[in-house]
């Protein structure tokens, strides 16, 4: 349950409503977002305490949520959330696409592919500084120069940033250079992360771990969403299954599901979906053919050389063709790009 408290409501009032709680041994978190101020109900509440609540002066409205995350689900808002950034939306009809290299390497590769990224039609930058290598003497990533190349990459091509923010520690260095924070799907479940990133107002995109659930990926974006910050965007990367053949198995399953279950704008990853440069076209067609209202891709501008990732980096005019046949699939359902 969610209790949705009325604007410009005395201190009082509040406090009438906070000792109604706690004498009915409710329960509840407080959420303060860019709109409301709210309570989420943790744990039982009566039929008779509800009534009660409902008639609270404070109280504008009560939402029953029976799903265990509440901000996310699509009973506790039915329309669809669309993220502004500037002049970008993202959830809105306009399909939005991300893309760039794996890792920032150097500032002229940034730069280069930047400005592919930008004429093939896509409006976000990816690249990552602080990179989650499964081995410890793989490249880490460049750190903090890493950042500065690719947000002077984007502001040259106007493209706004996503770049991945791995551990608590660097959110307030990275928050510097970027406009959108990705937590990679090995964090999915780092909870000190998401608990630190819903305090911000910045937008998340929070990927799927590759083990993970639906309902587990919902439950960490709730753990943004708690924190106060609506701006989360869930993206589908692929899971772990007896296919060998591919890196990961894109699960399409999930921009279906997820479509019902939430209101949150769902991205898909074909890149490390498949890990298959030869596949990422073909992949990105059928995410949007599915409902998603996204992509972030790798590209390079010499994808063979590409420090990580070598095998799923499309080329910059792969990149322009996918765009432009998503943006047929995007018209046949009904969206734009
Ligand atoms: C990445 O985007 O380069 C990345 C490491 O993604 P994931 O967390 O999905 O593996
Ligand atoms: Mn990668």
């Amino acid at each position: 349950m969610v209790i949705i408290l009325k604007n410009n409501i005395s201190n009082n009032q509040e406090n009438n409503l906070r000792t109604l709680f706690r004498n009915k041994k409710i329960d509840v978190i407080p959420v303060l977002n860019r709109k409301n101020k709210m309570f989420v109900v943790t744990g039982r509440c009566g039929e008779m305490a509800m009534k009660e609540i409902e008639s609270n002066k404070a109280v504008s409205s009560v939402i029953k949520v029976n799903r265990a995350y509440k901000l996310a689900s699509k009973s506790f808002k039915n329309s669809r959330s669309v993220i502004k950034l500037n002049e970008l939306n993202i959830g809105g009809k306009e399909i939005v696409i991300m893309a760039g290299p794996c890792s920032v390497e150097t500032k002229l590769q940034i730069n280069h592919i930047s400005e592919g990224v930008k004429l093939a039609g896509c409006k976000v930058l990816r690249g990552g500084a602080f990179k989650p290598r499964t081995g410890p003497y793989d490249f880490q990533g460049l750190g903090e120069i890493g950042l500065k190349y690719l947000k002077e990459a984007a502001r040259i091509s106007s493209l706004k940033v996503v770049t991945e923010v791995m551990d608590v520690r660097d959110i307030e260095i990275i928050e510097k250079y970027t406009d959108i924070f990705q937590v990679g799907a090995r964090n999915m479940q780092n909870y000190p992360l998401l608990k630190e990133l819903g305090k911000l107002r910045k937008p998340v995109l929070l990927k799927r771990g590759m083990w993970a659930t639906y309902k587990e990926l919902l439950l960490a974006s709730e753990y943004i969403l708690l924190g106060g910050n609506e701006n989360v965007i869930l993206c589908e990367r692929g899971i772990r299954t007896h296919v060998p053949e591919t890196r990961f198995t894109l699960d399409l399953n999930a921009v279906a599901y997820l479509k019902h279950e939430t209101h949150l704008p769902i991205f898909v990853d074909p890149s490390h979906g498949t890990g298959r440069a030869n596949m990422v076209r073909a992949m990105s067609r059928a995410a949007i053919a599915a409902g998603a209202d996204g992509l972030i891709i790798e590209t390079h501008i010499d994808p063979r050389k590409s420090i990580s990732d070598a095998d799923q980096a499309i080329s910059l005019q792969e990149l322009t063709k996918l765009v432009n046949e998503v943006r047929l699939i995007s018209l046949a359902v009904g969206r734009s790009l």
